[in-house]
């Protein structure tokens, strides 16, 4: 999968990596859209020490479950 990897303080890059297998009680969502909120920026740059690099961004995402699993 495509995901923004914050690789370090203030460089973002487009990493592949595998996919992820969700667990029991889990659900895989194909994203379709993700926002960026000020936690976000404010990780970006290392002010907040909430975000440690190497960490995919986007925690505000929308998408689809496949209807395999509803
Ligand atoms: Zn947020």
């Amino acid at each position: 999968m495509k995901a923004m990897l914050l690789s370090k303080y203030r460089h973002l890059e487009i990493a592949d990596l595998p996919t992820p297998v969700p667990g029991p009680r889990e659900l895989l969502v194909r994203v379709a859209a993700c926002g960026i909120c000020g936690s976000d920026v404010h990780g970006y740059d290392g002010s907040s020490g909430r975000r440690i690099p190497p960490i995919v961004m986007g925690h505000e995402a929308a998408g689809r479950i496949p209807s395999s699993v509803r």
